[in-house]
């Protein structure tokens, strides 16, 4: 997906083992999909906690003798995109603090919606803030926090935060992982050997093979020392809320989220959107990579052969240079070439898993039809998108949606294709296989499972939000 909502964050955490900062480099390396902006990892010897950051992909961020600085048998790391708080190495994760407790190092996967309230009364207190991201709140309100041990004071830190969080914290001597009451966002743990792994996704384990054991559940607190793995449970009950996006977009196909594979989940949203939405076609067509697994759904089930027909350039950077002659809809096309051998003359079914602002995808079909294709028919593997995400995906303004600013004919217009058609709500609860109520779908539905900040623009300011045209500039 071109068109579209940018990775959140990614995390990775390991204990008990000698090599836990290379282990960790390559956990980040597994969840790279998750953000792309800032890199970061932390690891303690048993005696001090030591940390690097830097802005850009994890193989950039980290060379191995930057990792021989980070000794030690535990460790955690952090990939980032900024959905609260500006793009700059001070609000690369993880961050480490030294207060009364000791050492101690947070990153954090998701969104705190009542982070701005909290802020503003530590600085009215007298604290100082060192960046604008929404998880150094959580420093500041476990510094303050009375417990005499560091899982009491942790556990008093997050009683009072709000939204998604899935937290990994590194002390001197133990690691700690923390998720959400509603389970926003995915944290799993697993086994290499004698050491536990935790991470925000099952192919990180894959890649250092470890094992899945069990997801890190809604509102469990877990402590892992040499004592071995304590599990509290301090948060009242609250209604589950996992991020049905995961599934439809965020997470890698090889990946288990929410005890379901997300490849599995993404090919029946395929097949549901084929009975839903069934068009006269000659090829169905993903965007890659994003709509492949959809795309592959759809063919089955329609019984139409699936075609690569845009090809991905796999190794374009984050930027470019742009050829200073304009040359048509460049931005996309670097990334995207058709193939008119599969388009030409054809009736073209566009796969794809999303469609945000609409102004990517117009391009793309613009390109089909340039190929030769006779009709171009998109169809889309989940809902419109009408509200935006306030619980860690940076999603645009609900007024630069365009499912909440058109009608399906004007999106069909917009995108100048033959026919447009969505997934409907109950056919994405049907993939995901399972009732209701353990899904957050707010993005679809505009309601809220936790309430959000009355004024979003207010919101978005508060949050020191980039500039997304410098965003859309680069993705065309
Ligand atoms: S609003 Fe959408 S993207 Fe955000 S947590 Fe809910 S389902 Fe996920």
């Amino acid at each position: 997906m071109l068109d579209s909502f940018k990775d959140e964050c990614g995390v990775f955490g390991i204990f008990g083992h000698p090599e836990a900062a290379n282990m960790t480099y390559l956990g980040l390396y597994a969840l790279q999909h998750r953000g792309q902006e800032s890199a970061g990892i932390a690891a303690s010897d048993g005696r001090q906690v030591r940390i690097s950051r830097a802005m850009g992909y994890v193989a950039d961020a980290f060379d191995s003798e930057t990792l021989s600085t980070l000794p030690g048998p535990m460790a955690i790391g952090h990939v980032r995109y900024s959905t609260a708080g500006e793009s700059k190495l001070l609000n690369a994760q993880p961050i480490l603090i030294d207060c009364a407790h000791g050492q101690i190092a947070i990153c954090h996967n998701g969104n705190l919606v009542n982070a701005g309230e909290l802020r503003d009364e530590l600085v009215q207190q007298g604290s100082i803030f060192q960046s604008t991201s929404d998880t150094e709140v959580i420093l500041h309100l476990y510094a303050r926090a009375k417990g005499r041990r560091v899982d009491d004071a942790v556990v008093a830190s997050v009683s009072q935060v709000q939204g998604a969080f899935s937290l990994l914290m590194l002390t001197r001597d133990c690691l700690i992982a923390v998720r959400d009451p509603h389970g926003f966002r995915p944290l799993a743990l697993g086994r290499l050997g004698e050491a536990y792994v935790v991470c925000s996704e099952t192919c990180a384990m894959d890649l250092i093979g470890a094992t899945y054991e069990r997801d890190v559940e809604p509102g469990e607190v877990l402590v892992i020392s040499a004592e071995g793995v304590r599990s509290i449970k301090p948060f009242p009950p609250a209604p589950l809320a996992h991020c049905i996006f995961e599934h439809v977009y965020f997470a890698r196909p090889d990946s288990y989220v929410f005890g379901r594979s997300v490849n599995q989940v993404r090919t029946d949203l395929g097949r549901t959107l084929a009975c839903e939405q069934a068009v006269g076609a000659d090829v169905i067509v993903p965007v890659p990579d994003s709509g492949v697994c959809a795309a592959m759904g759809f063919a089955e089930e329609s019984g139409v052969p699936l075609k690569m027909g845009l090809i991905r350039n796999h190794y374009v950077g984050r930027t470019f240079i742009q050829p200073q002659s304009s040359i048509r809809h460049f931005g996309v096309r670097v990334k995207l070439n058709p193939v008119r051998s599969i388009l030409e003359g054809r009736r073209v079914v566009l796969v794809d898993d999303s469609l945000v602002r609409g102004t990517t995808s117009r391009k793309i079909v613009g390109m089909v039809r340039a190929a030769g294709a006779k009709e171009v028919h998109v169809r889309i593997s989940c809902p419109p998108t009408i509200s935006p995400c306030f619980y860690g995906v940076d999603t645009p303004r609900k007024s630069e949606l365009i499912a909440a600013t058109h009608t399906l004919d004007e999106i069909r217009e917009f995108l100048e294709a033959d026919s447009v058609a969505y997934l409907s709500l109950e056919g994405l609860l049907g993939a995901v296989g399972t009732e209701r109520a353990s899904y957050c779908s707010s993005c679809y539905t505009g309601q809220y499972p936790v309430p959000v900040p009355r004024c979003e623009a207010g919101y978005l300011q508060l949050a020191l939000k980039l500039d997304r045209d410098k965003a859309e500039a680069v993705t065309g």
